[in-house]
């Protein structure tokens, strides 16, 4: 088959692997009909995330029809038509029990590695580095999918386009535990740095918690404009004005109640000299994450208020301000995404017409043009905001 394989640093290529099979009870093979790119394969993409091997397959969003069924899985037959959750869960151990889909305990075979640099390991994620598990991805053909009982959600009706039900793999349900985290009450400010994929979806679904305002930050002014449009969000140009300022300005001198970083270990910004720092010391290994953008979402946020991290952070970040945390009684919530909690119910909230995902695409390509998805998506060149691949 054909699939889109990590081959370096800023690299990708689509080669011809061989064809997943069935290797556990649990196991199902689903060809792919839609795959996306994620803000999180750029992290794989720019060598940020280590463990990463040549010719190993990225992608972790994606869906299509079930061709092959393991012995072990009753809930499903050959030729349904599945989204497939990004983060591999058992559904049985303490943590899956719990909820906790993104650290479940028995599906990590590399825990080790993880356990190095973690502490303890999280649950193993499709085409995200070996110590995460080492899983061949879903920008392919066909992807094996372990313990497809528990994670795999039926689409059962065929008037839902793939596009619109595709982000269900994971960022309509990420940036939806972004907002759901704040702890939305009514009248509540929400201030959400980053307008990319996952932003939008915090900011729709802050909105679909019951948020009074949510103010978006970006310095893409495409990708503000669509937050705007689209769920009505008020925005921020952090190259235009002072996001504290202008934060202070709109929630009458306190702050927001809570503050999403969809931005990641990437943040970009023009702090000057701690800009410098941090890549410098990124570019030296010294330091692996670049703090902007949450260390302005922890200073910005109203005292009491929360603090809600969807952004992925690999390592180690410097210049954490822990007295600002600590002595302003802030909660900091985060986690990679439990998506099996949330793909029911959000999958209803599509039926009945609440929203439809499909609106932060605007690229598709055929899978063989995945090298230039990544670099258009990257640079964020001709508006782009999500790419969606067709093997
Ligand atoms: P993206 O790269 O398209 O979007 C990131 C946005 O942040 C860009 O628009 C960029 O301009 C903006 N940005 C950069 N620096 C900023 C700053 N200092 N202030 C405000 N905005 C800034 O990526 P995406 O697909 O939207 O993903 C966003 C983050 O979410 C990534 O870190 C990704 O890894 C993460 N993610 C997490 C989960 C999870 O389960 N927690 C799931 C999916 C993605
Ligand atoms: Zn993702
Ligand atoms: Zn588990």
């Amino acid at each position: 088959m054909r699939a889109n394989c990590w081959t370096g640093r800023n690299s990708v290529d689509v080669q011809e692997v061989p064809d997943p099979t069935i290797l556990n009870d649990r196991d199902a093979i689903v060809r792919i009909t839609s795959t996306a790119i994620c803000g999180s394969d750029l992290h794989l993409y720019d060598g940020y995330i280590p463990t990463m091997e040549k010719g190993d397959i990225l992608g972790h969003e994606f869906m299509g029809e079930v061709v092959e069924l393991g012995s072990g899985v009753g809930n499903l037959a050959v030729g349904d038509r599945v989204v497939v959750p990004f983060p591999i869960a058992c559904g049985a151990c303490n943590a899956c029990v719990a909820g906790l889909y993104s650290v479940c305990e028995n599906t990590n075979p590399n825990a080790g590695m993880a356990e190095n640099l973690f502490g303890h390991a999280p649950a193993g994620i499709f085409g995200y580095s070996h110590m995460l598990g080492g899983y061949p991805g879903g920008q392919a053909e066909y992807a094996r999918v372990p313990f497809a009982d528990v994670g795999p959600i039926k689409i059962e009706n065929d008037g839902l386009a793939d596009e619109t039900v595709l982000f269900l793999s994971d960022i309509f349900p990420t940036g939806y535990m972004g907002a759901e985290m704040c702890d939305i009450k009514p009248g509540d400010v929400v201030a959400v740095w980053g307008a990319g994929p996952v932003g939008q979806f915090a900011i729709a679904s802050a909105y679909l918690l019951g948020a009074e305002k949510v103010i978006a930050i970006d310095r893409f002014d495409y990708r503000l404009a669509m937050a705007a449009e689209h769920s009505g969000a008020q925005t921020i140009n952090y190259e235009e004005v002072d996001v504290p300022d202008a934060l202070l300005e709109m929630t009458a001198g306190r702050g927001p109640d809570a503050c999403i970083d969809a931005v990641g270990m990437e943040a970009h910004s023009d702090l000057g000299p701690l800009q410098v720092y941090d890549r410098a010391k990124q570019a030296a290994r010294l330091e692996t994450d670049r703090g902007p953008a949450l260390r302005q979402a922890i200073m910005s946020c109203k005292n009491g208020g929360t603090v809600s991290v969807i952004g992925v952070y690999g390592g180690f970040m410097d210049k954490f301000p822990v007295g600002s945390w600590m002595n302003r009684s802030i909660t900091m919530r985060t986690g990679q995404c439990h998506v099996q909690r949330y793909t029911r119910p959000l999958l209803d909230r599509i039926e009945r017409g609440e929203i439809d995902p499909s609106f932060v695409v605007t690229h598709r390509l055929p899978l063989d043009q995945a090298p230039r998805g990544y670099e258009t998506f990257k640079n964020k060149e001709d508006n782009c905001v999500k790419v969606v691949l067709s093997p």
